[in-house]
């Protein structure tokens, strides 16, 4: 009789998300732009919403085309932007299958409450959190007529406890959660799976946009690697944004069919543990 060794799981299928079509906000750079080029090469049709045009139509170019990849330009703060991305990817592509609402800002790096400026709340929460909302809203709006649909958000470790950054930024990815719960229990009955993803740190623009932007240096960029590395829990292991890329590709896919209402921590297990006991 042969068994599981004799005769080892093929490797997983490539092109898993053929004849799909996906909306991407911030996927001009950063996180969203993985999420974009590994979605490609897995067969779909992106939009990019996003708001910097040259980076977006950069990223579509670098992919054939807007054939393949189109760019549309998006604040997420505005309703009526993501409603004209999303019916501008239903012209372009007939469809919409998969929304990622990626795209946020981390915001004034003030951890002191005393401190934090209103408007700035304001503003990360408006990207944040009203971003994801507006994400939401529009892609069912397409996907609840078909009947099927994956929505993923991008949340973050700082979703799951506090002592992580801001407290807008905190605040938000929190929010960034109920809403994905909320929304799974409400869009499962039409066949919509919602989830979010929670990174660990990540080195992209939103890591160092605290500081300003001539201090944005390759000894920044050590730094932010550094100190990552040294409170990672899988230490001398990087993060990386294909990583994240490929934990929103699984939930993208068909092959996550049963999997709704979960934030997938892509974080090396750093939530999970008592770090007073390392
Ligand atoms: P990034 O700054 O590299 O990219 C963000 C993208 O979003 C940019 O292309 C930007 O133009 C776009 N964007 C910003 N505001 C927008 C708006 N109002 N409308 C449309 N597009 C807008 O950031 P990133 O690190 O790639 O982060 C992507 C997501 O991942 C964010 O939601 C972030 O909170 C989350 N995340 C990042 C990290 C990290 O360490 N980098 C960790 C956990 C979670």
């Amino acid at each position: 009789m042969s068994s599981a060794i004799d005769n080892p799981q093929p490797s997983l299928p490539t092109q898993r998300l053929l004849g799909k079509v996906a909306l991407v906000t911030g996927g001009a750079s950063g996180i969203g732009e993985s999420i974009t080029r590994i979605f490609h090469l897995q067969g779909a049709k992106i939009c990019i919403a996003d708001l910097q045009d040259d980076l977006g139509n950069k990223v579509s170019e670098s992919l054939g085309g807007e054939e393949n990849v189109c760019f549309f330009h998006c604040d997420v703060t505005l309703e009526d932007d993501v409603s004209r991305a999303v019916d501008f990817t239903v012209a372009k592509f007939g469809t919409i299958d998969i929304v990622v609402n990626n795209a946020g800002i981390s915001g004034s790096p003030c951890l002191d409450i005393r401190q934090t400026d209103l408007s700035e709340f304001e503003k990360v929460f408006n990207i944040n959190v009203k971003g994801v909302f507006h994400g939401m809203k529009h892609g069912a709006r397409i996907m609840i007529p078909r009947k099927k649909g994956s929505i993923i958000s991008l949340a973050s470790v700082a979703s799951a406890t506090g002592g992580m950054g801001p407290h807008a930024y905190v605040g938000s990815k929190h929010a960034v959660l109920g809403l994905t719960k909320n929304v799974a229990a409400e869009l499962g009955k039409h066949g919509i799976r919602v989830n979010c993803v929670s990174p660990y740190g990540v080195l992209t623009d939103l890591s160092l946009a605290h500081l300003p932007e001539d201090e944005r240096t390759e000894d920044a960029k050590v730094g932010f690697l550094a100190f990552m590395a040294k409170n990672a829990n899988l230490q001398g292991v990087e993060l990386t944004t294909e990583d994240v890329g490929n934990a929103v590709l699984f939930l993208a896919s068909d092959e996550a069919k049963y999997i709704s209402g979960v934030n997938l921590m892509v974080d090396g297990g750093f939530t999970s543990v008592n770090h007073s006991l390392k």
